[in-house]
């Protein structure tokens, strides 16, 4: 299995899939339908010349994995039924991306404001602030639930919910060819991302450790990687979960003397400080940081001493 199996053919992104693009995958089977349009304007473009799309599917509604969905203009763009809202009312979209939760409703308006206009500068290291954010969740035509089997033709994809990247999170698995596309349970060396305000840790691991039980020798990610056979999945996945603990590690580190989550997001120990010019990194890099803060005083690694946490 190369770049196609049976009818569904695999996309590489453009920038080797590298965020803020992703691999695609087309079915192309009675109901023609693209999964996941990040690949790139260019590469979905010609695609979109060569045939009529019908459908398209989106795992989830990060940004890098929906950015073309406005280019398929004549097709019903179909996302999970938790994320549905966010194309309905994109304010949603502000609170499960975290900005509500950091900065505020107001900001998230204005951030909203900001997407709708063509001209609004872009934002360095994020898609912040791009019109295609705007462009690309302007309708939804179908909700998709954990447990559908949908049906192309000759293809049938099963949804495998997998929340802790967010909410709604979905794999999608076609068991007659043991093929699983994994999205952002991608392997790559930045390590699991977490950081909306619905992301979950717990809940990824959980969902890893599902989505390896399963039936499956091929993986396909949404980044870098692309085809990954299963004994390399399953090698990957583990350094890419340890990642986990190397966060909290890092994080550990830092409260010899105790800090506020603000103090301990400042220092950077997930993305680094350089990228908080961006005001999304830095967002991020807050939840996260939060995430494994809750977590570890959860399980008794550190102490919170009255706002301030330090390690116990
Ligand atoms: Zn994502």
């Amino acid at each position: 299995m190369d770049t196609r199996f049976g009818a569904v053919r695999i996309i590489p992104g453009e920038d080797k899939s590298r965020f803020p693009h992703c691999t695609s995958l087309f079915i192309d089977d009675d109901v023609k339908t693209v999964v996941d349009p990040g690949a790139g304007v260019k590469t979905l473009s010609a695609l979109k010349e060569s045939t009529a799309v019908d459908m398209v599917i989106d795992t989830h509604c990060h940004f890098d994995h929906i950015s073309c969905n406005y280019l398929f203009d004549t097709a019903r763009i179909f996302i999970n039924e938790q994320e549905a809202s966010c194309f309905r009312d994109r304010r949603n979209l502000g609170a499960l991306l975290g900005m509500k939760e950091v900065y505020g409703s107001d900001w998230v308006d204005r951030w909203v404001e900001r997407i709708s206009d063509p001209a609004t500068k872009p934002s360095p290291y994020s898609p912040q602030n791009s019109h295609n954010w705007w462009l690309s969740t302007a309708r939804v035509d179908g909700e998709y639930r954990w447990g559908d089997v949908m049906d192309f033709g000759r293809t049938r994809m099963h949804i495998i919910g997998a929340p802790g990247h967010s909410a709604g999170f979905s794999c999608l698995y076609f068991p007659e060819h043991g093929a699983m596309y994994v999205a952002d349970i991608d392997l790559t060396s930045f390590g699991p991302w977490y950081g909306g305000s619905d992301g979950d840790i717990d809940a990824f691991i959980s969902s890893c450790s599902l989505i390896s039980s399963m039936d499956c020798d091929t993986f396909i990610t949404g980044h870098e990687h692309g085809v990954v056979r299963r004994e390399d999945f399953l090698a990957g996945l583990e350094r890419f979960l340890a990642m986990i603990d190397e966060r909290d590690e890092r994080i550990r580190s830092l409260l010899k003397k105790p800090l506020t989550l603000e103090e301990i997001a400042e220092s950077g120990p997930i993305y680094g400080r350089k990228y908080h010019s961006a005001a999304w990194v830095y967002m991020w890099e807050y939840l996260m940081v939060k995430k494994h803060v809750e977590r570890m005083t959860a399980r008794g690694r550190i102490n919170d001493v009255g706002g301030r946490y330090a390690a116990a």
